[in-house]
């Protein structure tokens, strides 16, 4: 074990030089006009939750996306809060998940007063496995009237939320004919996807709405950020209006017509985004050099593989991710120790939801890959800068 635990540190400082250290998960970086806009924005006294950058900012990301419409959001998890909303999640339904995702997914769920239900992943993208998801809903749901109900609790199963991780689009073209043949509605967690694209489509636009993020630890990041993305322009529409208090227009009134939220993004972070967004480009070469170099200088290790992009997925390079060939905690944990000693920020998955004290009870397949994936994956510092180290 002590040969492997070195063999993966050896590996990781042939990349990143202990000069580099310490080297962080993912940092971000701001290299283009952002205190430029940022000043602009103080300036023209427009700081807040309306302005010039907003617009501009939702404008690039239906353009980046291909989506027809682009809403900007405070958070990524505000963002899959009205996508499930707008989705039809009532309370008491229930919507299934990834147990292999970041606790937001899970928790827009909860938000909706509805039960996350949780599936099980598969090794080549670490997305749900539409294979096992259709055989599961063959044992425990039927489709009645149209909608998918869960025969053991009678609940309806209104969605699937489908993550795309690490930025490496999952089975996307799979998962779509699940969601179809079991009447789900699909909605993407893309937080983590923002340039990826499977065969030429943006991840976030094959189910019906799409949710992204951008946070401070994200590809780009406007500070606190997030969007909803839809190809349908009457959910649109309707994500900007309950995203703006549900305020309907007029030159002086204060009127709303329905309990809207106050998830605007400040025109201040948007600001911020237009500048990482004309960056998106660059950070995506450079952290495919990256990659390029952990693939490389693990290719000849025994033992373990980089999580690779599939044919025709076009992967972001978010985060680079090491997998272990077989499942081995006592492994995993002496290499994160080893590597975040020495000064390399590496971590392990999330605790999978199905694990967490609040979601413990909630419905689930049996979930094998994913419980093998969180004793196989080490992410390892995926800045862009290091790429130049
Ligand atoms: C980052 C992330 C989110 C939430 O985004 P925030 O902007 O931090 O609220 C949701 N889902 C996944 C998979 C994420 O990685």
């Amino acid at each position: 074990m002590g040969g492997l635990v070195e063999q993966i540190v050896e590996a990781v400082r042939s990349v990143v030089p202990p000069c580099a250290a310490p080297a962080p998960l993912h940092a971000p970086e701001f290299r283009g006009a952002e205190k430029a806009y940022l000043a602009d924005c103080i300036d023209s006294g427009w700081v807040s939750s309306v302005g010039a950058y907003v617009d501009r900012f939702e404008r690039e990301l239906a353009a980046l996306t291909g989506a027809a419409r682009a809403v900007a959001v405070v958070n990524g998890t505000a963002a899959l809060d009205v996508c499930l909303r707008l989705a039809g999640v009532q309370p008491g339904d229930e919507v299934l998940v990834p147990t292999l995702t970041f606790v937001a997914t899970a928790n827009a769920v909860a938000y909706r007063g509805a039960t996350p239900h949780f599936v099980d992943s598969e090794g080549l993208t670490l997305g749900v496995d539409p294979y096992r998801l259709d055989a599961y809903l063959d044992r425990i749901a039927r489709v009645t009237d149209g909608a998918c109900v869960n025969r053991r609790t009678g609940a309806p199963i209104r969605a699937l939320v489908a993550m795309h991780v690490f930025g490496h689009p999952c089975d996307i073209d799979g998962l779509v004919e699940v969601a179809n043949r079991w009447r789900l509605v699909l909605v993407e967690d893309a937080a983590e996807a923002l340039g990826s694209r499977w065969r030429g489509r943006h991840a976030g636009t094959f189910g019906r709405l799409g949710a992204l993020s951008f946070n401070g630890n994200k590809i780009v990041t406007t500070g606190g950020g997030g969007a909803v993305v839809t190809d349908d322009p009457e959910l649109g529409r309707r994500a900007k209006h309950l995203t703006t208090t549900a305020k309907v227009p007029h030159a002086w009134a204060f009127d709303h017509d329905e309990i809207g939220w106050n998830y605007r993004l400040p025109n201040l972070n948007a600001a911020l985004g237009c500048a990482q967004l004309d960056q998106l480009d660059g950070m995506i070469a450079r952290k495919a050099r990256l990659a390029g170099s952990y693939a490389a200088a693990f290719a000849g290790l025994e033992g373990v593989s980089m999580l690779t992009p599939r044919e025709g997925a076009e992967v972001n390079h978010w985060l680079n991710a090491l997998i272990l060939d077989k499942p081995d905690m006592a492994v995993r944990d002496a290499a994160l120790e080893t590597l975040n000693a020495a000064g390399f920020g590496a971590r392990p998955l999330w605790t999978l939801m199905h694990r967490l004290p609040m979601y413990a009870g909630c419905p689930r397949d049996e979930l094998p890959v994913a419980a093998a994936l969180a004793a196989r994956v080490i992410n390892l510092p995926s800045s862009a800068a290091l790429a130049d180290a």
